[in-house]
Parts: structure tokens; sequence; C-alpha cells
């Protein structure tokens, strides 16, 4: 592999935006960042005039391959990192589960053959379904898997209790890692769609309807609240709605040390997509919300309070979710559905739609799609900005490329979605990884197998100089 100039485009990074041109060298790193230079020889150029150039964008919250009940998600890490890399993406962390009873070591291993074919950079998050031991969470830091999902919501599979939570918060923090949470109140939404469907209520938007905005609220300050008790920090995945933020804020004004995400689905989407006919294919947890709750996630984007977008992609073909409905017509249910949004190519495209829009600014973008993720999950020093030494994983990206979000012009292993009619004005142009290209113009030129796993290192929650 030959060095790459690109030349003649406006840097955006942690560093600010400044005319200047990023110099590849041949072992995929970058190794200078300043205007004016001048190519080497037998160096490719890449002209970036007019055009943005910014790290890879760094997707913190993504499922492949992963089984649902009797499906799967439709993209395994062959097509769902081809799709990132398309859209702008250059490393994903992907979550692993450890269901209860099984050994979290031999699950990670079990998702690591799984992801070989990935054409990007991938990381691993563990969750945990059940108390685990102290030197269980070490090994898995050890193995380069530094933060640790458990969730509130889903009592018969996933969720795990207050006492839990805190034990592995106290452990995790000990040895440099950070607690991810999915914060609803599982007990009381368990409550409300038994009592939903003991009334005959059946259809689509009681998805939503049986998970309030409300309940999410106090599952997120009980998650700030716990984490501050031990002195830990706290990263709230996939925030949705206006009460779950009041709670982050009212935390991060009491000084805990509180991180949170939201996804482009929440500020773009609202729950009127349940009651259309292919409402099924916006089914997703926690649900969209009203449309008032959008304008307070991206004011809270702006403002710092929130401080990544990911995607949670977890996208189904429409006929595995439709396989809730399906047999007899008389017993179908809302709570059948298979949730998850595709999204993970078209998160960069429609977070830079607030930057068109004036919502936030470039600078807020990058680090919300990029830098904030690559720090809070241990991959600040090769990711997550254009310095030299870092990974070359850069996006030259043009502000007037037009991409439309229709299912058959996108390429993620999925039927439908859910910006269908849309089009973001602003997408990737070009993509590499480890300075290799991977995505030029609307086509994919990388490899499966190139991406590599990451090794993780510890969460770094100061800001950087
Ligand atoms: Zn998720």
């Amino acid at each position: 592999m030959t060095g790459t100039l690109i030349v003649g485009g406006t840097v955006v990074d942690v560093d600010g935006s400044r005319d200047a041109d990023v110099r590849v060298d041949a072992f995929g790193r970058i190794c200078e960042v300043a205007p004016n230079l001048t190519p080497a020889a037998g160096e490719t150029v890449a002209d970036a005039t007019g055009r943005l150039v910014i790290p890879g964008g760094v997707d913190a919250h993504t499922h492949l391959h992963l089984p649902v009940g009797t499906v799967r998600v439709s993209d395994d890490f062959d097509t769902g990192t081809r799709a990132a890399a398309m859209g702008g993406t250059t490393t994903i962390i992907a979550y692993v589960t450890a269901y209860r009873g099984e050994d979290p070591l031999h699950a990670a291993l079990t998702w690591k053959g799984w992801a070989e074919p990935s054409v990007i950079d991938w990381g691993l998050h563990m969750t945990f379904t059940e108390p685990v031991s102290e030197a269980t969470i070490a090994r898995c830091i050890e193995a380069g898997m530094t933060s640790f999902k458990l969730y509130m919501a889903y009592p018969d599979l996933l969720q795990v209790d207050d006492r839990t939570i805190a034990e592995i918060m106290m452990a995790t923090a000990r040895h440099g890692g950070l607690v991810t949470l999915h914060c609803e109140n599982g007990g009381a939404i368990e409550a409300l769609r038994a009592q939903a469907l003991a009334a005959g209520r059946r259809d689509v938007p009681e998805h939503s309807a049986t998970r309030p905005a409300v309940l999410e609220g106090e599952a997120t300050h009980r998650a700030t609240a716990i984490a501050e008790s031990v002195g830990a920090a706290v990263y709230i995945v996939h925030m949705s709605s206006a009460p779950a933020l009041a709670e982050v804020r009212r935390a991060q004004e009491r000084g805990v040390r509180v991180l949170a995400e939201t996804c482009p689905q929440y500020l773009h989407l609202d729950v009127s997509a349940l009651a259309r006919p292919d409402g099924a294919n916006f089914v997703c947890t926690p649900p969209l919300r009203d449309p008032w709750h959008r304008e307070e996630l991206w004011h809270g984007m702006s403002r710092g309070w929130i401080h990544t977008v990911a995607t949670d992609h977890c996208p189904f073909w429409a006929a595995d979710r439709a396989a809730g409905f399906a047999g007899d017509e008389a017993a179908a249910d809302f709570t059948a559905i298979p949730g998850g949004l595709p999204g993970i190519e078209t998160r960069m495209g429609l977070i830079w739609d607030g930057v068109a829009a004036g919502r936030i600014t470039v600078e807020d973008w990058v680090r919300l799609c990029s830098e904030a993720p690559a720090r809070t999950f241990g991959l600040w020093g090769t990711k997550g900005a254009l310095r030299p030494g870092f990974d070359a994983d850069v996006v030259v990206w043009d502000p007037q490329r037009t991409q439309s979000l229709d299912a058959d012009a996108l390429h993620m292993a999925v039927d439908h979605s859910p910006y269908a009619g849309r089009t973001c004005t602003g997408w990737a142009e070009r993509v590499w990884s480890r300075g290799r290209l991977v995505a030029d113009r609307g086509r994919f030129v990388g490899e499966p197998g190139w991406g590599r796993y990451l090794e993780r290192g510890p969460a770094l929650l100061e800001p950087v100089g």
C-alpha cells in the first residue's frame, strides 16, 4: 500500500476546523496534517476541494448477526459493516449478550467468529444478564471489552436488579471499565403490557403506549443515583425522551459522571409511524415518542448534555417482523414483533441534516459521531481524530452530495427503510479504513476481513487536550 495525500479540503475534528491537507503513510496511519503539503513520490493524491475531511464515524451501539427468538438480525458483520462504511462510519462496536448461565468469555468468542468478515474495524461490548464475579469483569477488560451493558427492562430474559447494577458498577469502576445502561422500568412496563392485552388492545401503537417516557425518566434517574452512590461513571444508551434528558442534566449538574447517547430515529421519527399500515417496521425500544421530544434531544446535543449519537442498528426483514403476527390472527399482538431499526448506514447523513438545518455545528457533528464515542469507549489515540499517529480512518464528506434513503438505494440487508422517500443532502464521498479506500463515490471497494478486532482501553471521561 502506498501513502495517500488528501488535499484541498476543510479538516474538522477535535482540533477545530481548518484548511489543511492530510498525509496518510503506507502503514495506514495519519502522519501529517498541515496546509499546502507537497505530494511525495509514489503518493496517491485525493482531491477534497470544497469538501470536509473528517475522522471516520464511530458507531458505538450496533447489533449484527444477533439471534432474536426464532429469527436473526438481518445484517451480519459483512453486510452491516459495508453499509456502515458507505455511510461514513469506519468503526463499530457491537453488543455481545451473555445469557443467563452462559460464560461471557465463551459468548464473546462466538461473536468474534461472526465478526471475522467485517470490512472495517470493530470492537465488542459485553452484556451481562445476571450477577457476575469481579474476576469475570477483569477478564473481559483484559480481552479488550472495557464496557458492559445492563438492562433495567425485559425481566424474562435480560433485566438485572438494582443490587446487581450497583455491584457491577463498583467492580467495573475498580478495573477502569464503564457500565452502559438500558433505562426503562421493566417491571412497570410488564404490568402495562399485560393490562393492554387483557383489555384486548393488541395493535402496534400499544408498543409505545405501554412504554411511556416517564418510565424511561424513572429508570434514568435510578441509574444516575446508583452511579452517584457508588462513585462510578455511567453511560445511558439510546436515550429517547425529554424526561430522561432532564434526569441526565440534573445528575450532571450535581457532578455525576453521566454520559448520554441518542440515536437518529429519536431525532427524525415520531410515534405516529406506529399507526401506519407498516407500523410494525417502526417498533424499537425505547419506542418512538411524540414529536416534541425530538426538539429537546437536538437542543441537548447542541448544549453538550448528550455526548454521542449511535444507531442501535438492529434490522429485521419485514417478513420476520410479520412472523410475530403469523398463524392464528386472533392471537397476534404487538408484543410479538421483534424490535429494532436499520440505521448503521444513515447515521452520519441524518445527523449532518442537523448541521444543515442549523441545529448543531459541524464541530458538534464530528464530536457526537466520532470523537466522543472513541474517547468514551477506549479508542482514543487511534480513532476519533485526524492527528498524527491516529489510524487513517478518514472520510471526505461532500455537503452537496445527495443520497436517497430508500431501502434499495442503501446497502443494509433489509427490505424497508424508516426514512423511505427522504433524501439526504450531504453524504460520504470517499472513505478510508486504516489508509485503505473502502467506499468511493457510491461504490464499495473494500474487502471482507479487512476489519480488525479492537482491544479497547479504559474510558477517557475528561476533555481531551
Ligand atoms: Zn441496542
